[in-house]
């Protein structure tokens, strides 16, 4: 009796596998090694009511691993799965050191010959910090165009803020 018992549970649990590692197939053409030891039940649970477009996913994937910002490839899938909408899955790199101060010069010079403050958003505000030249210290790089609308995190896209717009502005 419990040996029959037994039986059932094994054939469900098989049942569930082959229905997880189906789903798997019928979303991702191209099965990657990161792909392993990700918790691809939960994402079962999660996502498998969802359609999805396997050639535009398989497309979406191959963007994503050729890119060098994207640090967490293991991200990848859930994030796809997700519509691409939390790119903390995939712990875009930030800007480098090299870059900031590159940027920083060169903002700063520009802002210098035309008496404007190097954070080009004080720059166009109407209070004291309009003329006012932060030290590098005092700024942090933003995306002028964000990450996750396709900027890139290259000196091209970079551009340093005060604190204060930095925050405000708040997307990465
Ligand atoms: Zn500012």
């Amino acid at each position: 009796m419990s040996l029959h018992r037994n039986d059932t549970n094994i054939n469900e649990l098989r049942n569930y596998f082959t229905s997880v590692i189906d789903w798997i197939d019928s979303v991702f053409i191209h099965i990657e090694s990161e792909m392993q030891g990700l918790p691809w039940g939960e994402y079962y649970e999660l996502y498998h009511n969802i359609p999805y477009n396997r050639e535009e996913v398989a497309q979406k994937q191959q963007e994503l691993y050729a890119d060098p910002y994207v640090k967490s490839r293991k991200g990848i899938f859930e994030y796809i799965l997700g519509g691409c909408q939390l790119p903390r899955l995939l712990e875009v790199r930030c800007f480098d050191d090299a870059t900031k101060k590159s940027v920083y010069a060169r903002q700063t010079e520009e802002a210098r010959t035309n008496s404007v403050s190097n954070c080009p958003l004080c720059a166009i505000g109407k209070d004291n910090n309009r003329t006012r030249i932060y030290k590098l210290s005092e700024m942090d790089a933003d995306h002028v165009t964000a990450w996750s609308k396709s900027g890139a995190t290259d000196v091209s896209n970079c551009q340093m803020l005060c604190q204060t717009h930095n925050r405000a502005k708040g997307n990465k």
